[in-house]
């Protein structure tokens, strides 16, 4: 990995960018980060060494682009052909443009563009809901052949669902804020949008906590050093088919304290079964429904991205569904959220056995109403 900054300083633009690092490092050694000018390394892709070989090599991996400043900004208008064209020039290293600007990009392209150049992966932050839905229709419109959203610092739940179902973005990245100002990031909204990801085979990545991140509630503080190695270590990051999530540590809820807390929720409690139900289940016997809700799991929620998750389990035909809808097990999100079973991983058979054996308890107590 190396980073190119070919010019320094930038202005802000939008909510994500009010505890910049750029500003709050400048401002330490009492540099002004709102004056844009070009680096010492501005040519870095072609710099040579005295051996007349390129200073970057492939073996150099990703060259992350402007970090200090943003590609697109205006007061670089003059630099940038220059820049596209060393990106042109060095066709065996792959460009990382990362952008809150991607509404710039259509003026900034280079003429020889084209349906855009294998060596470049834009990436389109979003930080919250109002920005998402201005960035990512541009974002989806312009001829880009590498795309990728980050949504760092994530500040509120942000759902983007219907813009990765296009297909056309790789890859989706959150993560919290640093820095002493930092807002608060919740496990909530990134574990919210993995399930986007997965449900649209998207690879998903949890870069960092940031420095105030809430969990289950609970507000942790904590220290710059861990940010990344603690999203790291939580296991959710995602890429479809590679079984990732089986080492996500997890403890199912105790199970009485998951029936009162499922008779608090309006939505969950209003499932019963009715008389027809009743003698349904008498007529077959509560072995064929145990053998009838096995089936149930195993078809429609082991995998690891279900078809049609979210929608695959009927309100009504069957008193299983009945029960899905009751205990929180109708679908890989409900399960992620009532009972931690994380979603984008195949359900073991002892995963399917804690299901099934849920909806039987609840089975079980309706029938003694
Ligand atoms: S666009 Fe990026 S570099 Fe520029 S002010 Fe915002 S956060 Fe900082
Ligand atoms: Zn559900």
């Amino acid at each position: 990995m190396a980073i190119w900054n070919p010019w320094h300083g930038c202005h802000k633009i939008s909510p994500g960018c009010a505890n910049c690092y750029v500003y709050r490092r400048d401002e330490s050694i009492g540099k002004d980060a709102s004056v844009v000018s070009k680096t010492g390394d501005f040519n870095l892709p072609v710099k040579k060494n005295r051996q007349g070989q390129y200073k970057l090599t492939a073996d150099d991996g990703i060259v992350f682009a402007c970090m200090t400043s943003d590609f697109f900004l205006e007061e670089a208008d003059e630099w940038r052909q220059d820049c596209w064209d060393m990106i042109r020039q060095r066709q065996d290293l792959h460009f990382h443009i990362i952008t809150k600007r991607i509404d710039r990009f259509e003026k900034c392209m280079p003429p020889d563009w084209g349906e855009g150049w294998n060596n470049v992966t834009i990436c389109c932050t979003c930080e919250n809901q109002d920005r998402t839905d201005y960035r990512l229709p541009i974002f989806l419109e312009l001829p880009i052949k590498h795309r990728e959203v980050i949504c760092e610092p994530m500040l509120e739940e942000i759902n983007m669902e219907k813009y990765l179902k296009a297909g056309l973005i790789g890859h989706v990245s959150c993560g919290g804020e640093s820095g002493s100002s930092a807002r608060p990031c919740d496990f909530r909204w990134i574990k919210e949008v993995r399930r986007e990801c997965i449900r649209c085979g998207v690879s998903f990545t949890f870069r960092q906590t940031g420095a105030v991140f809430i969990k289950d509630g609970k507000v942790y503080h904590l220290d710059r050093k861990v940010h990344l190695s603690q999203a790291e270590k939580s296991g959710y990051n995602y890429v479809p088919g590679t079984g990732m999530a089986d080492s996500i540590k997890y403890r199912t809820p105790d199970r009485q304290a998951l029936f009162e807390r499922l008779s608090r929720s309006d939505f969950r409690s209003r499932f019963h079964l009715h008389a027809n139900d009743k003698s349904y289940i008498n007529e077959k016997g509560m072995d064929t429904i145990f053998s009838h809700a096995k089936d149930f799991v195993a078809k429609r929620l082991s995998a690891e991205n279900p078809e049609n998750d979210g929608r695959q389990t009927p309100m009504k035909g069957h008193p299983v569904f009945l029960a899905q809808h009751a205990t929180a097990c109708c679908c890989r999100g409900c399960l992620e959220k009532w009972h931690n079973i994380p979603s984008g991983k195949i359900l073991t058979e002892k995963e399917q056995s804690y299901i099934v054996d849920v909806l039987m308890e609840w089975i079980r107590k309706e029938m003694e109403k």
